[in-house]
């Protein structure tokens, strides 16, 4: 019973790893769009109504305990979203492997005891 958990638990590890491979690339963060006033006397973006500048665009990430941003180009826009993507995917991924790994492991050391 417990053997053929085992080989299904392995089987799934292995579809895991199969679609982490074939991620391609990632970044982490989260992405925000931003409309700014400038210091410039009489701007457009402090008439009434304002028209303030923008959009910018910015992906907001933590590393490491550090938060930090980073301003993206609007042609660059639909890469860094299927890269933000990717991320999370990944990290779901991550999750059910470690939870089947975890499986795996209570599974065969209980199959190995005397
Ligand atoms: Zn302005």
């Amino acid at each position: 019973m417990d053997a053929k958990r085992e080989v299904q638990i392995e089987r799934q590890i292995e579809k895991v790893k199969r679609q982490l491979a074939a991620l391609g690339d990632l970044r982490p963060g989260s992405l925000s769009t931003q409309f700014n006033v400038c210091g410039s006397p009489g701007c457009r973006c402090k008439a009434t109504p304002p028209e303030k500048h923008g959009p910018y665009y910015q992906v907001s990430f933590t590393r490491k305990g550090k938060g930090s941003s980073k301003f993206i180009r609007k042609e660059d826009l639909p890469a860094i979203r299927k890269q933000l993507k990717n991320y999370e995917t990944m990290k779901i991924l991550v999750d059910q492997w470690i939870d089947l790994a975890t499986e795996l492991s209570n599974l065969r050391i209980t199959r190995n005891r005397p």
